[in-house]
């Protein structure tokens, strides 16, 4: 489909699904290289991470754990400023190699926070993989050690992002027409 209609706004096919494999794949094969023998813990980012996970996964050969945690700070076509608890955190990760896995970093003001969160939780050591980063939008200094693909400033949807909770379930990688 090279258009869908989520709610009130159009979008049009921007990444498909094989070019977000392969970016996936390569993030993998770096994380599988660089993690060997520190046995991490990967803490996927819910809900929009869930695709990338489960891909990413697919081509981690190391030994590893693998948990789920949620936090969220979105609504709508916008970042908004306000970040809420992290929330479903299972694992200790006192002296522990975390390697958090998130869909899309954009202020990174999501992802600062959690960072700072783990790092009070005495985390040894926390990593960022991220599916998609959107450069122009970043206003935080922390490392991204493990980037898909980079994109410039437009509101996305498919492969586990979401229009209002929409979406998500698109192999392909849809941006909004304005
Ligand atoms: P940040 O805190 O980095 O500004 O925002 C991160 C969160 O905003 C992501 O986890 C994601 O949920 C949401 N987000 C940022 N850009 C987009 C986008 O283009 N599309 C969708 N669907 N969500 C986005």
């Amino acid at each position: 489909m090279s258009r869908i209609k989520v709610h009130d706004k159009e979008f049009e096919l921007y990444i498909p699904q094989d070019q977000i494999e392969r970016a996936i794949k390569k993030v993998a094969d770096e994380i599988s290289f660089e993690m060997a023998g520190k046995n991490p813990l990967f803490l996927i980012v819910l809900n929009g991470a869930f695709m990338f996970a489960a891909e990413l996964f697919k081509h981690v050969n190391i030994e590893c754990e693998i948990s789920f945690v949620k936090l969220s700070s979105y609504s709508g076509t916008s970042s908004t400023a306000v970040v809420r608890e992290l929330i479903g955190l299972d694992h200790s990760v006192a002296n522990r190699e975390i390697v958090l896995v998130e869909d899309i970093i954009d202020t990174g003001l999501t992802m600062r926070y959690t960072i700072d969160k783990l790092k009070k939780l005495e985390a040894k050591n926390v990593r960022v993989a991220t599916m998609l980063f959107k450069p122009n939008a970043f206003k935080e200094s922390f490392p991204i050690d493990y980037i898909g693909m980079e994109i410039p400033n437009d509101f996305i949807v498919g492969f586990g992002l979401d229009y209002n909770e929409h979406a998500r379930n698109y192999p392909d990688i849809y941006k909004i027409v304005s």
